[in-house]
């Protein structure tokens, strides 16, 4: 038995749905319980370099004498497991590092204010700390998300781009213009041939584009089009959410979502309202390969007729 995902609350922590045995796998997958005791699961991407899959948003870690450097947080719930994993991979015991957020979600950001216990100094774009310290709105529930505690704030802001030397890498922060939402950042590693996108991509899964938060499907397929004419076929590129992949399935990504947009573009001109777009079941011939797991496929064909 399902529920409509969107009542589900994965951007929000504190007030997540509880799980019970009705819920289908996917519910589960971002009830409180979850979040709290979910495996963290350790793969690595190089040398020094692990991706970190657990309940929230993909976590990236690289180690070194210079320091570790964390790329998102998950959630609150997640983060002391997180810590522990860290604490297993650094060779030499290192309190904190540097933490980048790719955004502003809960999912991504959960987790600061403990890591900043931890003695992680906070990177993210500007607009990332505007929205952590203010209330928000969810775009899955449209419930009201108090801001976070001070402490999970950046304390360091970007609006363009970074160059951090660290550990042997090159790694360029980049802010992506407004997309998923208005606060994302995109994080490569040179030496590394590794790229995180956030929440820009989500592989093998409908993405969340948070309009509420300044996201759009036009600036999606925009951002998404820069990030194919940069990567090479050798790039192992994270995703915010779902399994690694590379430069074919960001474009089978990319081909789904200017599928999508191109059906409800042409409904919308013929006057169709978004209802009747909705009825007319525009995903369909993507729905078999595309999982259905955050944000319903009718409430994504909305934000996409009113964003184009
Ligand atoms: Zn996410
Ligand atoms: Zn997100």
């Amino acid at each position: 038995m399902t529920e409509p995902m969107e009542r589900r609350d994965f951007l929000k922590v504190g007030t997540v749905a509880r799980a019970t045995t009705e819920h289908t796998e996917a519910h589960v997958a971002f009830s409180e319980s979850y979040q709290a005791s979910a495996t963290i699961h350790v793969s690595q991407l190089y040398d020094n370099l692990y991706l970190l899959q657990n309940a929230g948003g993909n976590v990236v870690l690289q180690t070194g004498d210079d320091g570790n450097l964390l790329i998102d947080s998950s959630f609150a719930l997640s983060a002391p497991r997180i810590l522990e994993t860290i604490a297993r991979l650094t060779p030499q015991a290192q309190a904190g590092g540097i933490l980048i957020n790719t955004h502003w979600h809960l999912d991504h950001t959960g987790g600061n204010a403990e890591m900043h216990k931890a003695g992680f100094r906070i990177i993210a774009h500007r607009k990332t700390r505007e929205r952590l310290s203010t209330p928000q709105i969810s775009m899955l529930t449209h419930e009201s998300i108090p801001p976070s505690p001070p402490e999970a704030w950046p304390e360091i802001g970007i609006d363009e781009r970074l160059t951090i030397w660290r550990n042997g890498d090159v790694i360029d922060v980049k802010h992506i213009p407004p997309s998923h939402s208005d606060t994302d950042l995109s994080i490569s590693f040179s030496k590394a041939d590794v790229l995180h996108m956030g929440d820009l991509w989500f592989n093998g899964i409908y993405p969340v584009i948070d309009e509420i938060s300044g996201g759009s499907i036009s600036g999606t397929i925009h951002e998404v089009e820069k990030v194919l004419a940069e990567v090479s076929a050798s790039t192992k590129i994270i995703p915010g959410h779902g399994p690694v992949g590379g430069k074919d399935e960001l474009q089978k990504f990319h081909a789904m979502l200017t599928g999508i947009r191109d059906k409800v573009a042409a409904l919308k001109t013929q006057g169709l309202s978004e209802e009747a777009v909705i009825a007319q079941k525009p995903t369909a011939e993507f729905d078999a390969t595309y999982k259905e797991e955050y944000m319903k496929i009718d409430a994504l064909v909305g934000v996409v007729y009113r964003t184009l």
